[in-house]
């Protein structure tokens, strides 16, 4: 006999539903290197949803127009031009068609980007192309309201914080690939700092997430750690899954 309870699932179909692994977290917090990472180990998908925000930000400005002017309608409108193409672990974003990395992560997006995100149609119709990205994969998507908006029912949440000066620190070595000075990291992380209270009330954390400070982690410690919650996923759910089979490949 069946259990009629609301909200229950078979475990059969439990086993055979998709894994979603949400990673949310403020600006800067390591998410999609992480979530690149966790999702090669794992053999799974990732979906980077702040790309698709980049892009449509990117494509609003090229329409042109004082960013404080921009309507609603305008900016949903370019979002039309925005599409993800599947690579080989993921996706990328693409701006009619083409490849807008190097555009898409510059500082004038990553300054407007949250005005943008702030629109609610069109934080739905990202929410609706994330999910259509994730459909009928194993996936690890992060952005800043993966586990509560976009995939409330994600086997496994994960939102990563760090101290914000530690975030700074990192994020221009990335983009220096030198050792930045304090005077650098100290302009970074008042960028930081703002960027955190525009996306304050976007970003999330699920009451079901496992909270993971970084500040003192190597990224290779929060990999390890989130595959590992991941594996412990998919043993209690009895699947057969590459998450138990793929070999570590970095
Ligand atoms: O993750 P990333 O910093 O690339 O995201 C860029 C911006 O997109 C964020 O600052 C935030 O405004 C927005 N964003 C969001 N919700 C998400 C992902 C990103 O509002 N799920």
């Amino acid at each position: 006999m069946h259990d009629a309870t609301p909200g229950y699932v078979p475990a059969v179909l439990e086993a055979n539903r998709k894994l979603v692994v949400a990673i949310d977290g403020p600006a800067a917090s390591g998410k999609s290197s992480t979530a690149q990472w966790v999702a090669e180990k794992l053999g799974f998908r990732h979906v980077d949803s702040g790309a698709l925000y980049r892009a449509i930000t990117a494509a609003r400005l090229r329409a042109g127009g004082s960013p404080d002017e921009w309507s609603e309608p305008s900016v949903l409108a370019v979002a039309r031009q925005v599409s993800l193409r599947p690579v080989e672990r993921g996706f990328v974003a693409l701006i009619r068609g083409e490849n807008a990395d190097g555009e898409i992560r510059g500082g004038e997006v990553t300054r407007e980007v949250s005005r943008v995100a702030r629109m609610q149609s069109v934080r739905d119709w990202v929410n609706a192309e994330v999910r259509r990205a994730a459909s009928g994969h194993d996936v690890v998507v992060d952005g800043r309201d993966i586990g509560t908006v976009v995939f409330p029912d994600a086997q496994l949440k994960i939102f990563l914080v760090a101290d914000p000066w530690e975030r700074a620190k990192r994020r221009l070595v990335q983009r220096l690939s030198r050792r930045p000075t304090d005077a650098e990291i100290a302009e970074e992380t008042e960028r930081l700092v703002q960027r955190d209270a525009r996306d304050a009330t976007q970003t999330v954390q699920a009451r079901d997430a496992v909270l993971i400070d970084t500040t003192y982690l190597t990224q290779s410690e929060q990999v390890e750690r989130i595959v590992a919650l991941a594996r412990g996923v998919t043993s209690r759910r009895g699947a057969t899954s590459p998450v138990d089979g793929e070999a570590d490949s970095r």
